[in-house]
């Protein structure tokens, strides 16, 4: 058997197209749509992720600002910055392009920023929503996972087994609060877990989630389980003349689970996309609720 593709690129787009229509119809009611992305010094993966923010937003009618701090400015300047950035009447969006360089306090930057104006979705407030069944501003990652399993009408998540696999923060954790809420039995597995394959081949819904390329082989997997990997790792292969290059790979041992597995995301192509798209959805719901005038 081989599985069905979760496409995340195409769930990516058409939350794109929607969202596209929403800001433009905002911005003709006289409403900003204006995202922060704060850049602490000059690590090269944060320049990056800074850059390619300001690129998707700009794609949709997001107006994107970056906001660079100097690396050696230290914490308080920093949140000085997302305090100025919480008050201004023109900014509906702010997140922070990690890592921070190795002095700073990322958490306690992350819990400054306004709740309304989180659009990262990891502030304690945030969060906390979530155990209210609150998911509008979701860490954006937990909530591409979230959307990748709802994006298929043929997944039932009452009643289903779900094992996650990662208890961080930003996923894990998130993410399984919020399948509970729609009825799931939910295992959150982590390092100390015995017998994780056990509790893997329990699941209907399996999420890796582990920051570990392949840990999740096909034993781990129930026949028809449906497998949502959010791992992004870069591993070395060889390939058939012997060159070794870099590749991009999930937690997910792809090529034996798409084989057991009924539905499942790919890595490149999977939640990361859908990511991108959560973002870009939650600096738009915060949009909606601020009502700041352009
Ligand atoms: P993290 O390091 O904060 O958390 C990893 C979790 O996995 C921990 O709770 C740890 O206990 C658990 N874990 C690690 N090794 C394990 C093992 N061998 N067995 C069982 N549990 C184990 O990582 P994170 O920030 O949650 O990210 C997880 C993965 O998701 C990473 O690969 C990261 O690159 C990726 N990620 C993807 C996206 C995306 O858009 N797809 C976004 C963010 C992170």
């Amino acid at each position: 058997m081989s599985a069905n593709i979760i496409d995340g690129k195409q769930l990516s787009a058409s939350i794109k197209e929607q969202l596209t229509a929403e800001i433009a119809q905002l911005k003709g009611r006289g409403i900003a749509v204006r995202l922060a992305t704060i850049l602490v010094g000059a690590d090269a993966g944060s320049t990056v992720y800074a850059q390619s923010q300001a690129k998707t937003s700009a794609a949709i009618g997001i107006d994107h600002v970056l906001v660079h701090i100097d690396g050696s400015a230290g914490q308080a300047a920093l949140e000085t910055k997302i305090q100025e950035l919480n008050s201004d009447p023109t900014v509906s969006g702010i997140m922070i392009s990690m890592p921070l360089p190795k002095r700073y306090d990322a958490g306690r930057a992350q819990n400054l920023i306004s709740p309304m104006k989180d659009v990262e979705g990891t502030g304690a407030a945030n969060l906390g929503a979530i155990f209210q069944g609150d998911f509008t501003m979701a860490p954006c990652t937990a909530a591409a996972a979230y959307k990748c399993i709802h994006s298929q009408p043929a997944l039932a998540v009452k009643g289903a087994e779900v094992v996650i696999v990662g208890r961080s923060t930003i996923v894990g954790k998130p993410l399984a609060m919020m399948l509970v809420q729609d009825h799931a039995t939910v295992t959150v597995c982590h390092t100390a877990t015995k017998d994780m394959i056990a509790h893997c081949r329990r699941a209907d819904i399996l999420v890796a989630a582990a920051g570990k390329a392949n840990l999740i082989t096909v034993e781990y997997v129930r026949p028809g389980a449906v497998v949502i990997d959010v791992g992004i790792n870069r591993v070395n292969v060889t390939d058939a003349s012997g060159a070794v290059k870099a590749k991009t790979v999930g937690d997910v041992d792809y090529d034996s689970v798409s084989n057991a597995a009924s539905w499942i995301t790919p890595v490149p192509g999977g939640v990361g996309p859908v990511t991108v798209a959560m973002l870009l959805n939650n600096t738009v719901q915060a949009a909606k609720k601020l009502k700041v005038k352009s």
